[in-house]
């Protein structure tokens, strides 16, 4: 019996062979490079039409220039054993890029693909939503099966490589004529419409991957520059005797414009608003993306010198508040503290199992109120606790917050925005701003607690903002120099009791009044350093916020 059957499916197996269609590999690399063409380059397109309106003649070269690139792309591949693999390769990279470019807005630069490489579990299944799978299947999936299942016929050698070389030629030559034929158009765009290349599928993820390889192989054998080896401690300016505490807190994607504090009319601020802090409404910051403005905010090379390499090389201002003699500590609840923490204490709360605050590796903010109550405990000298939050961490920003915090209803239940319109996404984007401020709120009253025998002051500030559907845009990671004031406007809140302002000579009135000035990332450094009356040759004064509502400059100790 066994035999009849496998003799059965054998028949049928041949039967199906029959049915494969053939094809010489040259009208294969044509047709892939039409598919990724026209499936998976949505928004590149539309942008072009946009910015080519009124110029049918350019769209339709810069058509055909686009078909000469991408069939040079394929054609360059098309040799036996390597072709399938590699086409299905670009499917799979275009078909990737193409759902979160057209999606949400999102480009592949480099910093978007260092986050892909650098990102946690719990963050990615959070973006593996089932319409990413649908996605997927038709887009990915099923052109890979096609193109499996044809069977490639090839040339021999002499007469592929001629084949082949005169077919790129060919392209060549319709590439250039086309872009000297529509120079002023194209170079214009190219110039002022940077985005237009960075929506290009899969072009620009493959150029920005290489890229990215090339800069990590480069960024193995950096060695860390030290800094501030002058750094030390200032006596107190009003002689107190109690250690002094500042708890920094750096925020996850939560944008200005959602403060009830700032501008937001919406009540996102209630608990705040009862803790007489300062709020400063012109904080912007140093990147669109966490991988960016985390270690760019701790280092002193501004957002101008920053690059990703230099902020590996240079140690930053949790190393001189150490070397100073402060005692620091990073907790971390996000997805790393991006090499910012490497040299002082790092506790690792993310992927905790604690099953009041935590789910599938993602642990609620709340989980910090506890850990500060034992950290203050334990301290003996000047520290400073740097706590990185989870924040309104998106997509899925309704696994941020508790029931209890779900106040805007009815908000966004998926990951996939998509689904939900922009009121829903708002909603659960303000829930989690919400608790947020409720966790704020409780490291201050914590802070309060301990005011007889601890000088205690707080500061939060975000990494970046986020785009909620203004202009069609989603998420954050927009290239800086075309990012919506949503992604780069960033809030600010300190607060400080009385004994820690005076032992900083600092007047808060002052600080209150002058609270609206533009101040951004650049200015943390030396904030931090005049904080904690940290005094060092890289401090600069005209750099921190604080220098100006001080009486007198803090004067080094002469222990
Ligand atoms: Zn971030």
């Amino acid at each position: 019996m066994k035999k009849v059957s496998a003799t059965g499916s054998g028949k049928f197996l041949k039967k199906l062979e029959a049915f494969r269609p053939t094809l010489g590999s040259l009208p294969v690399s044509i047709l892939a490079a039409t598919y990724l063409l026209l499936s998976l380059n949505a928004t590149f397109w539309a942008r072009a039409g946009v910015y080519l309106q009124g110029e049918p003649w350019a769209y339709a070269g810069l058509f055909a220039a686009m078909f000469a690139l991408f069939t040079i792309a394929t054609v360059a591949v098309s040799v036996k054993y390597v072709i399938k693999p590699i086409l299905i390769f670009y499917i799979a990279v275009a078909a990737a890029a193409a759902w979160f470019t057209d999606n949400y807005g999102v480009f592949v630069d480099t910093d978007m693909v260092r986050n892909v490489f650098e990102t946690t579990r719990a963050e990615s299944q959070d973006l593996m939503t089932p319409g990413l799978l649908r996605h997927f299947a038709l887009y990915f999936v099923l052109p890979s099966a096609l193109l499996s299942w044809v069977r490639v016929t090839h040339q021999t050698l002499g007469r592929k490589v001629l084949e082949n070389g005169f077919t790129i030629f060919v392209c060549l030559l319709i590439f250039a004529g086309l872009a000297a034929t529509f120079y002023k158009p194209y170079s214009a765009i190219v110039r002022t419409k940077r985005d237009l290349v960075k929506t290009l599928n899969p072009i620009t993820p493959l150029v920005n991957t290489t890229k990215y390889l090339l800069g990590v192989s480069q960024e193995v054998a950096l060695v860390v520059k030290p800094l501030g080896e002058d750094a030390r401690i200032a006596a107190p300016s009003d002689g107190s005797s109690k250690p002094r505490v500042a708890i920094v807190i750096v925020g996850e994607t939560a944008r200005g414009a959602s403060f009830s504090l700032d501008s937001y009319t919406r009540q996102t601020n209630p608990e705040l608003a009862r803790q007489n802090v300062i709020y400063y409404p012109n904080v912007s910051s140093c990147g669109t993306a966490t991988d960016v403005s985390l270690p760019c905010m701790f280092s002193n090379l501004k957002r101008s010198g920053y690059s990703h390499k230099a902020g590996l090389e240079n140690e930053n201002v949790l190393d001189v508040l150490s070397r100073a003699g402060v005692d620091v500590t990073w907790m971390e609840n996000n997805t790393g503290s991006k090499g910012v923490a490497d040299r002082v204490r790092n506790v690792v709360i993310t992927g905790s199992k604690d099953p009041r605050f935590c789910k599938d590796g993602d642990c609620w903010d709340e989980i910090f109120l506890e850990k500060i109550d034992e950290w203050l405990s334990g301290i003996t000298k000047d520290s400073v606790l740097v706590l990185h939050q989870l924040g309104n961490h998106g997509p899925a920003y309704y696994e941020r917050y508790p029931d209890a915090f779900r106040k805007f209803v009815p908000d966004c239940q998926t990951a996939e925005l998509a689904q939900c319109t922009d009121a829903e996404i708002v909603n659960s984007y303000d829930n989690a701003i919400l608790y947020t401020d409720f966790v704020l709120s409780g490291i201050v009253e914590r802070l309060k607690a301990r005011s007889s025998t601890l000088s205690t002051g707080f500061l939060y500030i975000s990494d970046h903002g986020e785009s909620l559907g203004e202009n069609g845009l989603y998420l954050h990671g927009t290239p800086y120099f075309m990012a919506p004031d949503e992604q780069t406007r960033i809030p600010m809140i300190t607060w400080f009791d009385g004994q820690f302002a005076s032992s900083m000579g600092l007047g808060l009135d002052c600080l209150r009044k002058s609270a609206a000035r533009p101040l951004s990332h650049d200015n943390l450094f030396s904030s931090l350093l005049g904080m904690m009356n940290v005094t060092a040759k890289v401090y600069q004064p005209e750099q921190d916020m604080f220098a100006v509502c001080r009486a007198a400059p803090a004067l080094p100790s002469s222990s």
